[in-house]
C-alpha cells in the first residue's frame, strides 16, 4: 500500500494554464464537447515538433500527414490556455478539464515490482510546488490509471488515422475519429 497523500497546495500562480502545452487525450475532448457544448475545431491545436521539446519522437500518438507530425493540444494565446478566464484567471470548463490538468504536477512512484508508492511533485515542471497542503493519492491514482488505459486505445486510434491516406488530409481529421460536432450552418 502506497503513501495516502502527498504534500501540496496549489497557490493558483496560474504557470500551467499559461506557459505548459496541455495534450487532451480524445476523451477529455469528448467530455469537453458534451459537458460544455464546446466546438472541438475552435479549442484543439495540431502542433508541431517544434512547437513541443517534452515529447519523445516515438511517442504513438504524433498524427501523420503529408510526411509532417503533429500531436493534438489544447489552443493556447498569447495569454494561455483557450479556456483560461483571461479575467479571472479561472478555468472555465474546471469541472470537465482534461486528465493531465488534473494530475499537474504530480508525478506516480512506483516500486520496482509496479507496486504503487505514492505520489511526489514533477520537479521539472515549473509549478513552485508549494508543500503546504494534503492531496489524498487515491483519486490521484484512479486518474492515473484512466490515463494510463486509455493511452493504448489513443495509440491504436492515431495508427488507423495514420495509416489513411487520401487528398487533402488535415490533422483536424483526426477529430472525427472520436466526436460528431455539428457544426451550425450559416445563413
Ligand atoms: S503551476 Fe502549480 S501552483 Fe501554479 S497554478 Fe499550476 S498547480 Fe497551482
Ligand atoms: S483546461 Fe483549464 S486547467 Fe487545463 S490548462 Fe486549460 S485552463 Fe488550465
Amino acid at each position: 500500500m502506497g503513501k495516502s497523500i502527498v504534500k501540496f497546495s496549489c497557490h493558483h500562480c496560474g504557470h500551467c494554464c499559461t506557459d505548459v502545452v496541455c495534450l487532451p487525450t480524445p476523451w477529455d475532448v469528448v467530455r469537453i464537447v458534451r459537458e460544455r457544448a464546446a466546438n472541438p475545431y475552435k479549442f484543439l491545436e495540431f502542433i508541431r515538433p517544434d512547437e513541443i521539446t517534452e515529447v519523445e519522437e516515438n511517442d504513438p500518438t504524433w498524427l501523420e500527414v503529408g510526411g509532417e507530425r503533429y500531436l493534438m493540444a489544447l489552443k493556447r494565446g498569447k495569454k494561455g490556455c483557450h479556456f483560461l478566464d483571461k479575467k479571472t484567471r479561472h478555468c472555465t470548463v474546471y469541472e470537465a478539464r482534461p486528465l493531465l490538468c488534473r494530475l499537474y504536477p504530480f508525478k506516480l512512484q512506483e516500486n520496482r515490482a509496479g507496486t504503487f508508492k505514492g505520489f511526489t511533485l514533477h520537479k521539472d515542471v515549473g509549478c513552485p510546488r508549494h508543500r503546504d497542503g494534503r492531496v489524498p493519492t487515491a483519486p490521484l491514482y484512479e486518474l492515473y490509471s484512466d490515463d494510463a488505459e486509455h493511452q493504448q486505445d489513443y495509440a491504436d486510434l492515431v495508427t488507423v488515422f495514420n495509416r489513411r491516406e487520401y487528398k487533402g488530409k488535415k490533422p483536424s481529421d483526426f477529430i472525427e475519429m472520436f466526436v460528431v460536432y455539428r457544426r451550425r450552418k450559416r445563413g
